[in-house]
């Protein structure tokens, strides 16, 4: 068997069969939405609303003209209670639009689905773009741009990201599992909007239900070139360049991104998001949410109106248990620890991690022993022990010319660390201060 797979990584427990065979459940819209201006990379919204106003579901609430950016919409039915800055899974706070629901649950959309074959590029380019549809594995890079490359750039692959290698989260395998058909043909518009020829789906070898079901949709249709490759169980093996070097064997150069080698990559999830926006003429005001953990009484993965406060999708799943320790936006690895469960699901959450106090990782941090194990497992190739030694001592050049920037901050440098330098940590302070 070709061994699809990349260099370096580590196999930590993957955790997830706590939610892997559990159906996506429909959470009840909140009665109360908090709808950031900001939930995805680039240029934050501007309120299209005031306080005192009546919106639906899927109304357009927040845009900006700026190319790199994504709109807002409301996710409830009823009246704009405020515009104020509110807490935020990734800022401390963020200007949030505030609806209080009237429980009617009333759409702004038509129902009569679209036919995507009669589309021209431009007009799936602008259809995604109004839908605001960014990239549901985290990241929340705008999909419009990412199907705008410059014409210099020839892609000649789009690639789907069904590996899912986080340990806990199974969004994606349930999705995969329950709306293959959506997937694929969300993949087939991805491909037309950017006029390429060849698609594959990734998926990691711990998901064969998931393998079967995309590989049964895919073969309905004999002239359809799009494959679906098993990848080895290895994390990082969700992250672009990696993805692209185990599925293309091409490598992404450093400072590079994926068009300069001729692919783009989505995730599965955002290729629902377009399926859902194009067809059923659906903005993106919902989205899968893995609530998982030990310290969570009953996991499951929910479908979840944005602007939902964390505390209700906890409740949902039989709310937390005593001995909860720390709640993460996303999985363990790549995860942000979250202080309140106050703050709202907003596009990029893919799961809601509960942890235990026993498992949250109090060891003092020591010096380092030039083990390298850091180094061995690190899948850009970089020296994690001898960036953040650089970054102690403030100097944040020496860093970059070690390859600060390159680090994509998967964590499996820490992971492996024997004297529990919070490396990751360090990382995100040096880019920080390289900004500065
Ligand atoms: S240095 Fe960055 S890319 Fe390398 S293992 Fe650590 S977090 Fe991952
Ligand atoms: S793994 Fe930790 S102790 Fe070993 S070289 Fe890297 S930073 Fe130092």
């Amino acid at each position: 068997m070709i061994n699809f797979s990349f260099y370096g990584g580590i196999h930590p427990e993957d955790s997830k069969t706590g939610t892997s065979a559990k159906k996506i459940l429909n959470l009840r819209p909140p009665k109360k939405a908090i709808i950031p201006l900001q939930q995805h990379t680039g240029a934050v919204c501007e309120p299209l609303v005031k306080i005192g106003d009546i919106v639906k579901v899927g109304q357009k609430i927040g845009d900006t003209k700026t190319f790199v950016s994504a709109p807002v919409h409301a996710t409830i039915s009823g009246k704009v209670i405020d515009i104020s800055p509110m807490l935020h899974p990734l800022e401390t706070k963020a200007l949030s639009i505030i609806i209080e629901s009237d429980e009617a649950d009333t759409w702004a959309i038509e129902e009569t689905k679209r036919d995507w074959k009669t589309l021209k590029q431009e007009e799936i380019k602008h259809i995604v773009r109004e839908a605001g549809v960014v990239g549901l594995g985290g990241a929340a890079f705008p999909t419009h741009v990412k199907l705008s490359p410059p014409e210099n750039k020839k892609i000649d692959t789009y690639i789907l990201n069904g590996a899912e290698c986080e340990p806990f989260l199974t969004a994606d395998h349930r999705l995969m599992l329950e709306y293959a058909e959506q997937v694929v043909i969300g993949l087939k518009i991805l491909m037309k909007a950017t006029g390429v020829k060849k698609g594959i789906i990734g998926i990691e070898r711990n998901k064969p239900d998931a393998f079967r079901k995309i590989a049964d949709e895919i073969n309905k249709e004999p002239d359809l070139n799009i494959d679906v490759i098993s990848l080895k169980v290895k994390y990082p093996q969700g992250a672009e360049k990696q993805l692209i070097k185990a599925l293309l064997k091409r490598e992404v150069p450093s400072g590079e991104l994926p068009m300069d080698v001729g692919a783009i990559v989505s995730n599965v999830g955002t290729s629902f998001a377009v399926y859902e926006s194009v067809v059923e003429r659906k903005p993106l005001v919902e989205r899968i949410v893995t609530v998982t953990g030990k310290g969570v009484r009953n996991p499951q993965n929910l479908r979840v109106r944005i602007g939902t406060p964390f505390s209700n999708l906890i409740e949902a799943c039989g709310g937390a248990k005593e001995e909860a320790g720390k709640i993460i936006m996303g999985g363990p690895m790549m995860g942000i620890a979250q202080y309140t469960a106050d703050v709202p699901v907003i596009k990029g959450t893919s799961g809601i991690l509960v942890q235990t106090k026993n498992e949250v990782c109090d060891k003092p941090e020591e010096c380092c022993i030039r083990c390298g194990n850091c180094a061995s497992v690190c899948p850009m190739k970089i020296l994690p022990n001898v960036i953040t030694n650089s970054i102690k001592n403030e100097r944040f050049e020496d860093a970059k010319e070690y390859g600060l920037l390159d680090c994509m901050e998967c964590g499996a440098c820490a992971y492996v660390c024997p004297a529990n330098i919070p490396i990751v940590k360090y990382i995100k302070y040096g880019k920080t201060r390289l900004k500065k």
